[in-house]
C-alpha cells in the first residue's frame, strides 16, 4: 500500500499499515485502534462500522506522526492526553503518572471499609486525582483531599474533577504530609507513591521511561517514601482510621515490618488477580 497518497487512505487501510509499524510493541492493534480514534475523536465501533471511509489529509498526516511516536516508545496516553480509570475519563499529562489498572484495587479496598458516613479522606501524591476522584464519584459525601507536590499535576487534578462531573475536592500542593494543617485528621489516607527500586531495570522498560522518575522510585529499596509515610500518618490520623498503601509485589513483608514498628494493628495484604500482595492496609487505634 502507498502510504503516501493520503487521498486513498481508509480507515481499515491505515489500520493495516500502523499496526505493521508498531509489530515489535505490545499491542500493535489495540495502540493503531486508540490512536487513529483519537485523531478521528470517534468511538472505536466507528472504526469497525466504517473501515472503507477514508482519511483526510490533515488526519493522515497526524495519524503518522503519532504511530511515529508511539514507535520511539512514546505511552498511547501521552499521545491521546487521556486515560481511563475507574468509571472516569482523566487528563493525562507528563507531569504524572498515567493511572494504572491495578490501582483500581486501591479504590475497591478503599470503598470495602467501614467509614463515617461522611469519612475525611485523603489521597497522598494524587498526580492525575484518579484516587481521590474515583473515591469521591462512588461515596459524594466523603471529604476527599488530594495531596501533591507537583504543582502541573495539581492543576491537572483539578481539571479532571470539573471534567468528570464537578468532583468537589481539596486540593492541596504539599509533598506529604509537610503543609497540611497540623489538626488535620483523616479517617483514611490513600496512597500509590513511588515504589520501585532506583536501580531497577523495569525503569528502562516500555512506557516508565516516558513517564517522571520522580512518581516512580524511592530510593535503593524503594520504600524511601513509603517510611517517610507510615511514620508521620498518625498525626494526621483519626482514632480508628486506615491507611491504605499501593506498593510493588516483593514489598509486602517489609511494609507489614514498618506498620507494626510504628504501632499500627490489623495489617494486612490485598492480592492482585496474579495473587501477589500489591496493598498493604492497617488500622490506627490511638487518637
Ligand atoms: N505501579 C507503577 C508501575 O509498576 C509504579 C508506580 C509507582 O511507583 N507508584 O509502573
Amino acid at each position: 500500500m502507498d502510504c503516501e497518497d493520503s487521498d486513498a487512505v481508509t480507515i481499515a487501510q491505515a489500520l493495516a499499515w500502523a499496526s505493521a509499524e508498531l509489530q515489535d510493541g505490545e499491542s500493535p492493534a489495540v495502540d493503531s485502534r486508540v490512536l487513529l480514534c483519537a485523531v478521528l475523536d470517534c468511538e472505536r465501533t466507528y472504526l469497525f462500522t466504517w473501515p472503507d471511509k477514508a482519511l483526510s489529509e490533515a488526519q493522515y498526516t497526524r495519524f503518522k506522526n503519532l504511530i511515529a511516536k508511539r514507535r520511539e516508545g512514546y505511552p498511547v496516553a501521552y499521545l491521546t492526553g487521556t486515560r481511563d480509570f475507574w468509571s472516569l475519563t482523566l487528563n493525562v499529562n507528563e507531569s504524572t503518572l498515567i493511572p494504572r489498572p491495578e490501582t483500581e484495587l486501591l479504590v475497591e479496598t478503599a470503598l470495602a471499609l467501614e467509614l463515617p458516613e461522611s469519612a475525611c479522606v485523603c489521597d497522598l501524591g494524587t498526580g492525575t486525582g484518579a484516587i481521590a476522584l474515583a473515591l469521591k464519584t462512588e461515596q459524594p459525601a466523603w471529604q476527599v483531599t488530594g495531596v501533591d507536590r507537583i504543582a502541573e499535576a495539581l492543576e491537572l487534578a483539578a481539571a479532571n474533577a470539573q471534567l468528570n462531573g464537578q468532583l468537589e475536592v481539596n486540593w492541596l500542593l504539599s509533598h506529604w504530609f509537610a503543609e497540611l494543617p497540623t489538626d488535620s485528621r483523616f479517617d483514611l489516607i490513600v496512597t500509590n507513591p513511588p515504589y520501585v527500586e532506583s536501580d531497577s531495570e523495569y525503569l528502562q522498560q516500555g512506557d516508565v521511561r516516558f513517564e517522571p522518575v520522580s512518581a516512580l522510585t524511592a530510593g535503593a529499596d524503594g520504600l524511601e517514601d513509603i517510611r517517610e509515610i507510615i511514620q508521620s500518618a498518625p498525626d494526621f490520623l483519626s482514632p480508628d482510621s486506615w491507611l491504605l498503601i499501593e506498593h510493588g509485589y516483593t514489598q509486602h513483608e517489609s511494609i507489614k515490618t514498618l506498620f507494626a514498628e510504628r504501632g499500627f494493628s490489623a495489617c494486612r495484604g490485598i492480592n492482585d488477580l496474579n495473587g501477589l500482595p500489591r496493598i498493604t492496609l492497617a488500622q490506627w487505634h490511638k487518637s
